[in-house]
C-alpha cells in the first residue's frame, strides 16, 4: 500500500478525531454494494480496511442491509455472504425493515453517536450522507480503498467550533 494513501486516511482520520470525537477501533458500517466491490476486487475487508484505517477496526452491518442483499438474489449472494460474517448492529426496522440505503442514513442520523464510518458504493448514498456533517465515507475506486476528505459541511461545522473555542478561551482569560 502506498505511503501517500495511508498518510491521506491518517489526516483524514486525525480531523474526525479532533473535531467529532472519533477513537480506535473505528466502527465500519458496510453495505452489500461494498462487499461486492470487495469480492470483485479480491479485497479481504478486516484485513485491508484495518490497514487502511490503522489497525484497529470493527466491521459491521445491519438487519436490512443483509436482508436487501439476500432479497436481491444470485448477484449478490457472495456480497451476502460476506456480510454474515460481520456483527449486526441493532437499527431498530428489525420488524418493518427498509431500504439498505435508507437504513444506513437513519444509522447516521442524530449526529453520528456511533461514530460509524460508512462504506459503501452506492454514490446518492454517499452524496446524501455528504451534506450530514462527521461521517467519513469509504469506498473502493478501482479496487483501491479510498477514504473521502471530510466534506465542506464537516470542515465548516469544525472551523465553526473552533473559532468558537477559541473565543471562549479569549473570553475567560478577560474576565
Ligand atoms: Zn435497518
Amino acid at each position: 500500500m502506498k505511503v501517500k494513501r495511508l498518510k491521506h486516511s491518517k489526516r483524514v482520520l486525525s480531523f474526525y478525531e479532533k473535531n467529532f470525537s472519533f477513537r480506535k477501533p473505528y466502527n465500519v458500517l458496510v453495505d452489500g454494494t461494498f462487499c461486492q466491490a470487495a469480492l470483485k476486487g479480491k479485497v479481504d475487508i478486516l484485513l485491508q480496511v484495518g490497514k487502511y484505517l490503522g489497525g484497529e477496526i470493527n466491521v459491521a452491518t445491519t438487519h436490512c442491509v443483509l436482508r436487501e442483499c439476500f432479497q436481491l438474489g444470485p448477484t449478490l449472494s457472495g456480497a451476502h455472504k460476506i456480510l454474515k460474517k460481520f456483527k449486526r448492529h441493532k437499527c431498530g426496522h428489525e420488524n418493518a425493515a427498509l431500504d439498505a440505503a435508507s437504513c444506513m442514513s437513519a444509522m447516521v442520523g442524530g449526529g453520528n453517536v456511533e461514530h460509524y464510518i460508512i462504506a459503501t458504493q452506492d454514490t446518492e448514498l454517499r452524496k446524501q450522507l455528504r451534506a450530514i456533517t462527521g461521517i467519513p465515507l469509504l469506498y473502493l475506486s478501482a479496487c483501491t480503498l479510498f477514504l473521502e476528505s471530510p466534506s465542506y459541511e464537516s470542515r465548516d461545522i469544525a472551523r465553526r467550533v473552533s473559532s468558537n473555542r477559541t473565543y471562549s478561551l479569549t473570553t475567560r482569560r478577560k474576565l
